[in-house]
This record gives C-alpha cells, structure tokens and sequence, in this order.
C-alpha cells in the first residue's frame, strides 16, 4: 500500500450515523499501513480542523474536506478551504437525489451559487466531487466545470443512486474530470451479511463487470479507486483498501493499478503529495 491514497474514508463522529473509526484512527491506520494518505469524510461536519490537529500529532497523512449538506454556500466552502480543506462535496444526504431538498439546478441550469462554489474552487486549486447528485445536475455540474477549468470528481457512477451510463461517462471525460469507483460499489445487495471469497462482503460480479468494462472504456487516466468504507458493519478502510487494490490487479497491470490509486488521487487533489509525474517521490 506504499504511497497510495484512499480519497474515500468515513471517520466518526458524523451525525447520527454509527462509523467504525474515528477520524484520528483511520489516520492511524493509513500511516501504518505506509500509505501517503487518506481524505477524511463526514455528511454532517467538515472534517478539516480534525485532520490538522491529526497531522500536527502523525506527519502529514489526512486531509480535510467539506460536504455542502447545509445548503449550497461558497461562503462555507471558502472558508473550508482556507483552514484546509482538499475536497469540497456538493450536497449528499441532503441533495434532493437522495434524502433531502438542496437542489443545484433550475431546470437543468446550475444555480449561481453552485457556479460560484465552482469558481472558488478553481481560483484555489481543490477539486469538488459531485455528491449524491442526479445525473442531470452531475452533466450540469461537469459541463460548467470543464467551461471554468475546475477539476471534477464524479463520484461513484456504477452506483444506482448516482448511475452515469458509460456513454455519458465518455462525453463528460476530459482534463481535470475524474471518475471515482469505489469498493463499497461493489457489495452485494443480495447478501450484504454473508462471508464472502474475500472475508469482506460478496462481491456483486455484475458490478464488478460493469466497473471494469467502464474503467476500460472511459479510461485508467481518469479513474480513481477509493474504499467508501467506515460503516461499523463493513471491514477496516485500509485492509477493504487493500483487497480492492488486489482484486483490480487481475483486471489491470501494476502500472495502472498505480496510477488509479495513487497517481490520479494525487492530482485530483492538487498534488499535495508531491509527486513526479509517475507518481514516485
Ligand atoms: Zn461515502
């Protein structure tokens, strides 16, 4: 796991949903694992103080972000970003895709605020992901992104609430637009309790397919592989990590493997690991 980076881990507390790890854990963990780091997520609060005072203690192994669930507000992203933040999420629970009514569209138009958040976003060099939102407001959200040269992340497109079909997916790629799969996509619905080959959770190997037709298709320069765990029922972030990372390696080289969980994470957030084009030190 040396040198990848997981964009994608649930550090606790958050809200009313039970996580495994705290946000001080799941660092922990990373760096024990040699990774060069982790973002932190959280729905109800911005994780960015959290991961400041986790790196003065371990070295520089998380970084913060911010999910837009109270309400698509630049003020609240800019001063995110100016403490730190990496990664700015528009709406996930509360986006009126999934559970809630924040809306980031107007008859398919991105409302100003959301334009702004975009152009914030680029003037300071942080990626947004897209969120729970619906594959209207993700076209939308990615076609003004390409216009201001924000970098996008288009986050988990296999998924059924946020499902972006593979042609689509082909039209939306291009500099800076990223699409993150992650390993939570691929549990079985069907048998979310039972042990699995892994010791994790059944793999559906229809989303397995459909993820590695996808990657084929729209590209391993614009993937980026994340966990998406820290739910208390699923295994560790790091050891789910790390079976993802293998499991991918009977689809793709080594190289590519690299490049999907360690080079374009990088990039995505701007570089602030450092690394050469390659992705080595
Ligand atoms: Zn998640």
């Amino acid at each position: 796991m040396n040198g990848f980076i997981d964009i994608h881990q649930h550090g606790g507390p958050d809200g009313d949903m039970v996580r495994k790890r705290t946000d001080f854990e799941l660092a922990e963990a990373a760096k024990k694992e040699g990774m060069a780091g982790i973002v932190l997520k959280a729905h109800t609060r911005d994780t960015t103080e959290s991961a400041k005072k986790i790196n003065d203690e371990l070295g520089t192994i998380c970084y913060g972000s911010l999910v837009l669930n109270n309400g698509i507000d630049p003020d609240q992203a800019e001063r995110a970003i100016t403490s730190g933040a990496r990664l700015i999420y528009f709406p996930t629970i509360n986006a009126l895709n999934h559970k809630g009514s924040i809306k980031i569209t107007n008859n398919g138009v991105l409302i100003p605020e959301a334009v702004r958040v975009l152009e914030l976003t680029c003037e300071q060099n942080v990626p947004v992901s897209t969120g729970h939102s619906s594959l209207e407001e993700t076209i939308a959200l990615v076609d003004k992104a390409k216009e201001i040269g924000t970098r996008v992340i288009v986050i988990h497109p296999e998924l059924a609430l946020t499902f972006v079909p593979l042609e689509i997916q082909k039209r939306l790629a291009g500099d800076g637009i990223y699409f993150e799969r992650t390993f939570y996509g691929l549990r079985n619905p069907n048998y979310p309790n039972r042990d699995s080959r892994s010791g994790l959770f059944e793999i559906d190997d229809q989303a397995l397919e459909l993820m590695v037709e996808n990657i084929r298709n729209v590209g391993v320069s614009s993937t980026i592989l994340s966990s998406d765990l820290g739910q208390p029922w699923n295994v560790e972030p790091v050891q789910g990590f790390r079976y993802f990372l293998d499991l991918m390696r009977k689809y793709f080289d080594d190289n590519e493997v690299l490049q999907m969980g360690r080079v374009n994470p990088a990039f995505a957030l701007g570089n602030v690991f450092h690394f050469s084009e390659k992705g080595g030190k």
